[in-house]
């Protein structure tokens, strides 16, 4: 299944590539579930057993640019650092190797997969596409075994930094500089886990003015999304709709001499 936010509603997405269709929940559940796209990860058991049951058929085409996140005000968003070893040896770091670096993302900071981010003067802003797994339940030390389960589905985002901010003071304070306005675009589509092959071997892919900078596979992550799910969940309780940006691959700006 594919959930998408449509100018502010909850709507399945049903039809191929480029021709979407959006049906929208509430209307389709007669009230049942509402049109809220982040209340219904505190429903999301009920709401999925319900969804398996319906004929998602009374749709309307779908208007991309009227597309917002699919997890529009998660209560924490976590961001992890250097989560693949290329992007760690393009950084000058050591791959991680106990734990995995957790820091913030404001949850200000989310917005839609479409429209302008205003950047800070002086060309230091960059790119990071990651996955972004989004959280189905309340997952409190949870076993790295079953911490999939806890997980509603994924979407792609982009993990926008500004360095010069991000490296401002000492040491290094991740969380402002990562956090500006417009900085955490995730989407078009949460997809649930049921609807891929293999959900810890998908592509990423960054593209900046025609020219592709970025492109990974999550195999590669060095702490898979169910390690950070147990990992996380060891120290504190992640919440329905909460969202975590997994990581980038190499490629992003700041390692770029010519960009
Ligand atoms: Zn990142």
């Amino acid at each position: 299944m594919r959930l998408a936010n449509l100018a502010g509603r909850l709507v399945v997405i049903t039809g191929d590539a480029g021709h979407e269709i959006a049906c929208d929940v509430e209307k389709s559940s007669g009230g049942r579930f509402g049109a809220s796209p982040q209340a219904i990860y505190d429903d999301w058991d009920a709401f999925t057993a319900w969804a398996g049951t319906v004929q998602w058929d009374s749709g309307i085409p779908l208007v991309p640019d009227d597309l917002g996140s699919p997890v529009p005000a998660p209560r924490q968003v976590l961001g992890i650092g250097l989560n693949y070893r290329d992007h760690a040896a393009e950084s000058g770091f050591a791959a991680p190797a106990g734990e995995p670096p957790v820091f913030t993302k404001f949850p200000s900071c989310i917005t839609g997969p479409r429209g302008d981010i205003t950047l800070p003067g002086g060309g230091h802003t960059d790119w990071e596409v990651e996955l972004v797994a989004v959280i189905g339940r309340r997952a409190e030390r949870v076993s790295e075994a079953d911490a999939l389960s806890f997980v509603a589905g994924y979407s792609v985002g982009q993990d926008v930094s500004e360095r010069i901010l991000q490296l401002a003071a000492t040491p290094p304070q991740f969380s402002l500089g990562k956090s500006l306005p417009g900085f955490g675009p995730i989407g078009p589509w949460l997809v649930t886990l049921d609807e891929f092959a293999n959900p810890d071997d998908l592509g990423l892919e960054c593209s900046v003015n025609g020219e592709q900078v970025q492109h990974g596979r999550t195999s590669d992550l060095i702490f898979s999304v169910s390690a950070l799910v147990a990992r996380v969940s060891a120290t504190l309780p992640l919440l329905p709709g909460d969202v975590i940006f997994t990581g980038t691959p190499s490629g992003v700006g700041l390692d770029r001499k010519s960009v």
